[in-house]
């Protein structure tokens, strides 16, 4: 096609430029008529300049008034200076004088209008991501994740890593989530799976002596609906020889250290805060608590100061061999100075809270003036249990204390959620901080009530720590799920963002945990027979870690869901709305794989 092609683009002219003849190529963004006179905003992926269109120029003028918003055009005429300035832009203190007017491209009318605050519901946007994408903002959210990719490169690079691609049609070998299957029409029967991560290539690399690998891959997996979850997702995964868990750590925290250094200017501290997984669920009943959370509590154990009440609930708990277990809330100002009263609309709301959770009901205690409470259970207490009570906590005037009692792992879980929610409610998470955390020596197993067998709680490749490897001939329930592994998740900001551990490389271990978690020895060998093969050959010690990068660039732009930052993501619900997948195929294709649908 003939056109006129651009000598600038819509970003980069200012009035230094006044005089010049230029041609931008773009698309029409807005058109204002102002009595004759025809402003339009032409756009493209730089930015935005202002046409100006005389209508004494009569066939421009005549061409322009069939434009339409999204068409795209060629402008050429001269930078002149503009009348009202818009100073909030960088070309806008300028206008093009067109001369000549070319429509390169019609459009229909916009399904929404391209402007940031955009009404249009997600569903839209994601059917017409093409048009979602022309928005400034999703424009700089994938421009951001472009500039993070190129900073994982070089900082690997710089520290001799070696990218390697690995297979996306591989062996099932499972991981944890349920494989995508992938039917192979040449051996008809058989299927491939797409990686639920590169973990097994990746070990074999280190075997082969690679020594330092690292990709930025896809993973896919075929997990059930969940918010903010997707079936594909990018991961930096990393792997190394001849290292111990704190080279993982080291290497990790440069990576973004430099990061946040690139993109946000900001000097992040290291080495990270660590906790055990054992203390991150003793202290904030979960594996990825939210250290930016201000004001609540971490949790203390009262069950040694209150087991003797005569309060039944509690009295209960304690015969089960639970725990009574509490929050405390402290006394909150909101930003107009004026103390918020912890009122029975937001107690009953919080009761209705850990009801969903399985709890009766929360006991509270709010703390007012000399230490004297108002609370429903204070009754039961003495005044002794109850001085020792706000001891613990070091509680003062308009603090509040919530109770839970119950089996340890529950009532820890349901304090963890209560932190979250108050947390949320009355907006004491300081989003103006990166809050990373490693969480350390995970269980190596869990134990699956519903098939009454153990799972691997990473996954099956995890090295236990020494003192535990013991453990691993035991038949005892109570051993093996004691058991710890040099394990280790990364959590910004109270979410997981990378997940490692250093492996097992000896053969022998890897048979003992694929016994633990009931594979036979037939099982193991047509499973992952290839891995256990390798290991026989001069496997090294080993280990490494994998980020979720779509989650990073998230955080990176301030955005709550990680489908803001891919280009183009699948709904809750797994499906791609543009493209209309997964679809049905023709029956020619199925055939062809041998494959025979059920009637529905
Ligand atoms: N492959 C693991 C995952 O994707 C990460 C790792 O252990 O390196 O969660």
């Amino acid at each position: 096609m003939n056109f006129t092609k651009r000598t600038k683009t819509c970003g980069e002219l200012n009035i230094t430029g006044k005089g010049e003849y230029i041609t931008l190529n773009g698309w029409v963004t807005k058109i204002r008529d102002l009595g004759g006179l025809l402003f339009i905003d032409l756009r493209d992926r730089y930015g935005l300049t202002q046409l100006k269109i005389n209508p004494e120029n009569k066939s421009i003028y005549e061409t322009a008034m069939t434009l339409g918003n999204e068409y795209v055009i060629s402008a050429s005429g001269t930078v002149i200076e503009r009348e009202s300035k818009n100073m909030n832009i960088p070309t806008g203190e300028i206008e093009i004088d067109v001369d000549k007017l070319e429509i390169l491209n019609k459009s229909d009318v916009p399904p929404f209008n391209i402007e940031e605050e955009v009404k249009a519901s997600e569903e839209l946007r994601l059917q017409y991501r093409y048009m979602d994408l022309r928005r400034k903002t999703m424009l700089k959210n994938i421009i951001l994740r472009n500039e993070v990719y190129h900073i994982v490169h070089n900082y690997f690079k710089d520290l001799e890593f070696v990218e390697v691609e690995t297979p996306v049609l591989m062996k099932s070998t499972p991981e944890g989530a349920r494989d995508f299957l992938v039917p192979s029409r040449i051996h008809k029967g058989k299927f491939y799976a797409l990686p639920q991560s590169p973990q097994t290539y990746k070990q074999i690399l280190m075997i082969a002596g690679l020594d330092r690998y690292v990709q930025i891959c896809k993973c896919f997996r075929d997990e059930d609906l969940r918010a903010d979850r997707q079936p594909e997702f990018t991961q930096i995964d990393v792997e190394m020889s001849f290292i111990k868990q704190d080279d993982v750590f080291d290497i990790s925290e440069g990576l973004f250290k430099r990061i946040w250094k690139e993109i946000k200017n900001i000097d992040i501290i290291t080495p990270f805060r660590k906790l055990t997984y054992d203390d991150a669920i003793l202290l904030y009943g979960t594996d990825k608590p939210d250290l930016r959370i201000e004001k609540i509590s971490e949790i203390h154990l009262i069950t040694e100061i209150v087991k003797d009440s005569e309060f039944k609930v509690f009295q209960d708990a304690v015969k089960k061999n639970g725990i009574i277990a509490a929050i405390k809330l402290d006394r909150i100002i909101d930003n107009k100075n004026k103390k918020i009263e912890i009122t029975r609309k937001i107690t009953d709301n919080l009761t209705e809270y850990v009801k969903q959770l399985g709890f009766g009901g929360i006991g509270y205690m709010k703390i007012g003036v000399n230490g004297e409470v108002s609370s429903p259970i204070a009754k039961y207490l003495s005044q002794e249990n109850i001085t020792e009570l706000l001891g613990e906590f070091n509680a003062e005037e308009g603090d509040t204390i919530f109770i839970l009692s119950g089996e340890y792992m529950k009532v820890q879980t349901a304090l963890g959620n209560l932190r979250n929610k108050i947390a949320a409610d009355f907006n004491l998470i300081n989003e103006s901080r990166y809050e990373f955390l490693w969480i350390t020596d995970f269980p190596l197993f869990k134990y699956n009530e519903e098939t009454g067998g153990f799972e691997g709680e990473h996954h099956v490749f995890t090295i236990p720590r020494n003192e535990h490897l013991k453990y691993l001939d035991s038949s005892n329930r109570n051993e093996i799920e004691s058991i710890r592994a040099i394990c280790y998740d990364l959590v910004l900001n109270g979410n997981e963002i990378g997940s490692g551990s250093i492996r097992i490389h000896i053969p022998e271990i890897q048979n003992k945990v694929f016994k633990i978690i009931g594979l036979t020895d037939e099982e193991a060998k047509s499973k992952f027979g290839f891995l256990l093969n390798a290991f026989k050959y001069g496997a090294p010690p080993h280990g490494g870690v994998a980020f979720g990068f779509d989650r990073i660039v998230a955080v990176l732009c301030g955005v709550k869901s990680i489908r803001e930052v891919i280009a183009f993501p699948k709904t809750v619900s797994a499906s791609s709305l543009m493209d209309d997948s997964p679809d049905i195929v023709e029956e020619k294709q199925l055939k062809e794989l041998g494959i025979k649908l059920e009637k529905k």
